[in-house]
């Protein structure tokens, strides 16, 4: 119980930290220095002033000095970054006993999803400093830990050689072309057919990062379910705000993030899957050559 309040607390502090990475990326500025000011008055915050949730709730949402509105998005950040946090620790440590460094990624690529998500929604780009990052280090954690994607006695488990590190690594890469190409293809078709750009590449290469760390299988899954959350939050939002560009970072970063969750659920799907089409396939080949 302790262990677990102390990843929430820990999240707590580093949704802290992405609200600056959220707020400072998109501009090209230091994410340490200076240190946080108030938008309104430039005054500088007090770390009494900067603490996590409970600061924005003692000062119910406004400067002290000038009392400037501070943006609700700030405690929801760090509210979803604390119980991304305690709620991997909790699943993956406790529940299922995997190495922390497994639940220390995911948390990593929590935190990747959580930027895009809120830059994404703020301005309608995702940020490449983000997805480059994410890119180049997926098949680096896989080839270090391999067990990302080949833990014996787990589902997730991609063998086509003898050594885990090689398997871990092409895992990796076949998880960012077949996630990525995805949604690359769904760009072209929607382009052609609805005449104009409808899926930028920022998607592609948030995709891309996304399964180079959960492998192909998942991405396929994150990829088709995207979608419906999509359907369910986009449509109310077109008819409100009237807007003709969907922020789709969210929708795949939810989506990815289920699938870390559920990923027995969903790989042994894709397996049984995989096992049908397995045998009908050697159904047809043994009746066409008898
Ligand atoms: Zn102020």
């Amino acid at each position: 119980m302790c262990f677990i309040l102390c990843s929430l607390v820990f999240g707590l502090v580093i949704g802290s930290f992405l609200n600056v990475c959220i707020y400072r990326i998109p501009e090209d500025k230091s994410l340490f220095f200076p240190g946080s000011t108030c938008p309104y008055c430039g005054r500088s915050i007090k770390w009494y002033d900067n603490i996590p949730l409970i600061s924005y709730l003692i000062l119910r949402g406004r400067c002290r000095f000038c009392k400037g509105r501070i943006s609700p998005i700030y405690p929801v950040v760090e509210a979803l970054t604390g119980f991304l946090f305690g709620s991997l620790f909790y699943y993956f440590i406790i529940l299922r006993h995997e190495p922390f460094y497994i639940c220390l990624i995911y948390a990593g690529l929590g935190c990747a999803l959580i930027i895009c998500t809120f830059v994404d929604l703020k301005l309608r780009i995702i940020p490449n400093e983000v997805t480059y990052t994410g890119l180049a280090l997926a098949p680096i954690l896989s080839f270090t830990f391999p067990e990302l994607h080949h833990f014996q006695g787990k589902l997730r488990c991609f063998t086509i050689t003898e050594n885990p590190r090689i398997d871990a690594l092409a895992a990796s890469f076949l998880g960012i072309v077949v996630a990525g190409g995805l949604i690359f293809l769904t760009g072209i078709v929607a382009k052609a057919i609805l005449k104009r750009e409808a899926m930028g590449f920022g998607d592609v290469k948030l995709m891309g990062m996304v399964g180079g760390i959960i492998g192909w299988k998942l991405g396929i899954v994150a990829f088709f379910i995207a979608p419906f959350f999509g359907l369910l939050m986009g449509i109310p939002m077109l008819i409100l705000k009237k807007a003709n560009i969907i922020p789709y970072a969210p929708f795949l970063s939810l989506a990815s993030l289920i699938c870390i969750y559920l990923q027995d659920f969903f790989i042994s799907s894709i397996n049984s899957y995989i096992d049908l089409y397995n045998q009908i396939l050697v159904s047809l080949i043994s009746r066409t050559t008898t």
